[in-house]
């Protein structure tokens, strides 16, 4: 049986974070990725935002990893030459009454440490933004959006440099807590067996089953499942109506129907949020029809039948209907005594933004 260092389990943005950390750190590292190729999953599929760190409840890992994620991440873009632009969101009031909510909004943003919001009249909102129908709005400067798929090439350009080797169409499929560490099964192709001192489950969707596949890992420790698909559609011809992404006010579940651009100027309007039983990508095109009341409201201007089917994303959830949102799960030694193993469950968003922060925050607990 080979023996390395540390297994990463999964190569979408966070383990691909991880494996840089860990290799930067001088550890021998292995990444299992079971498709053929890095980010096939969540990583890319997602509205690549930049998020400042405005909402997240005060001491949760979203809150505390968000700020120092999006500063490391817009500093890591500069040195690495990942396309990203810091194009700032506005946050939109459509009613008298929801004003309110702008000043529970801004207190939460300061307690995390976002100090640079601004609340804007209904004129000065429409001087930057002329197509946008708001009673006020809220600007939030430090946020962007940044290519992924140029993100976690150069992480895994990185990582790679740093000695850790990437193995794709191998899903780890089984493994064992051993009193000599952990070892773990790989499927796929070539299938083989690793012992390893250091495991990091990073395996997104299937992060679940990658925990309950390892025989010894007490089961009281892996979380309940649920799957909330974000449609995205997009504008069927012309180009964005804004410069900048615009938000409603938050929803339950996730942030409402926003606009959000790409890179190459294009508007994609979602994600909504849509809980499903199992992973599967398709977009129905009549969801579409209760996208355009919502952004009516701050965009008279969308015409009938404007919006198609864009792509999805499916967000891995510990809490389902009902019940809240829940924070990142990320479960050290000390947190179920396996040592050596670190899980991540429940990585939704903003964990793109938070990658780098994620990665020091695994790092701390290995240590
Ligand atoms: C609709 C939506 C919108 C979002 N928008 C944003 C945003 O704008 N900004 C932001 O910061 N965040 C956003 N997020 C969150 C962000 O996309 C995720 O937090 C991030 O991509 C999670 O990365 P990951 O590496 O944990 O998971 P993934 O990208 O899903 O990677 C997991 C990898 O593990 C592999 N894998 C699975 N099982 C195994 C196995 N057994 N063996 C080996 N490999 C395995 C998979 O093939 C996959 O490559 C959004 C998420 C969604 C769903």
């Amino acid at each position: 049986m080979e023996r390395v260092g540390c297994v990463v389990v999964g190569a979408g943005v966070v383990g691909l974070a991880v494996a840089r950390r860990l290799a930067m750190a001088g550890r021998e590292v292995i990444v299992l990725e079971a498709e053929d190729a890095i980010g096939t999953g969540t990583s890319s599929r997602n509205s690549e935002v930049i998020h400042a760190g405005i909402y997240y409840p005060t001491g949760t890992l979203r809150a505390t990893l968000c700020v120092p994620g999006r500063d490391a991440l817009y500093a890591y873009c500069d040195s690495h030459g990942v396309a990203h632009q810091r194009i700032g969101k506005l946050i939109v009031a459509t009613a008298e009454n929801q004003m309110p909510r702008f000043e529970a909004i801004r207190r939460q943003a300061a307690l995390n440490g976002v100090d640079d919001l601004t609340l804007l009249s209904a004129a000065e909102a429409v001087a930057l933004e002329p197509n946008l129908h708001c009673v006020a709005a809220l600007l939030s400067p430090s946020t962007g959006i940044i290519d992924s798929h140029a993100l976690m090439l150069a992480l895994r350009g990185d990582a790679e440099e740093h000695g850790a080797m990437l193995a794709f169409k191998s899903p780890l499929v089984a493994g064992r807590v051993t009193d000599a560490g952990i070892e773990v099964e790989v499927g796929g192709t070539e299938p083989m067996r690793i012992a390893c001192d250091v495991l990091v489950n990073c395996a997104g969707l299937h992060a679940w089953e990658a925990a309950r596949a390892l025989e010894g890992f007490p089961a009281e420790h892996v979380p309940p499942k649920f799957l909330a698909k974000g449609n995205y559609y997009a504008l069927a011809h012309g180009r964005s109506p804004f410069a900048r992404l615009i938000y409603p006010m938050p929803i339950e579940g996730g942030l409402g129907v926003h606009i959000t651009l790409d890179l190459a100027g294009q508007a994609r309007f979602g994600p909504d949020v849509e809980w499903v039983e199992r992973i599967e990508y398709s977009v129905d095109p009549a969801r579409a029809d209760s996208f355009y009341a919502s952004v009516r409201s701050y965009w008279p201007g969308l015409p009938d039948g404007a919006l198609v089917p864009a792509y999805c994303g499916i967000r891995p959830k510990l809490t389902g209907p009902g019940q809240g949102q829940a924070d990142w799960l990320i479960q050290g030694p000390e947190a179920h005594g396996v040592p050596g193993l670190v899980n991540l469950f429940g990585i939704e968003s903003p964990g793109l933004t938070s990658c780098l922060a994620i990665a020091d925050h695994v790092a701390g607990l290995l240590e």
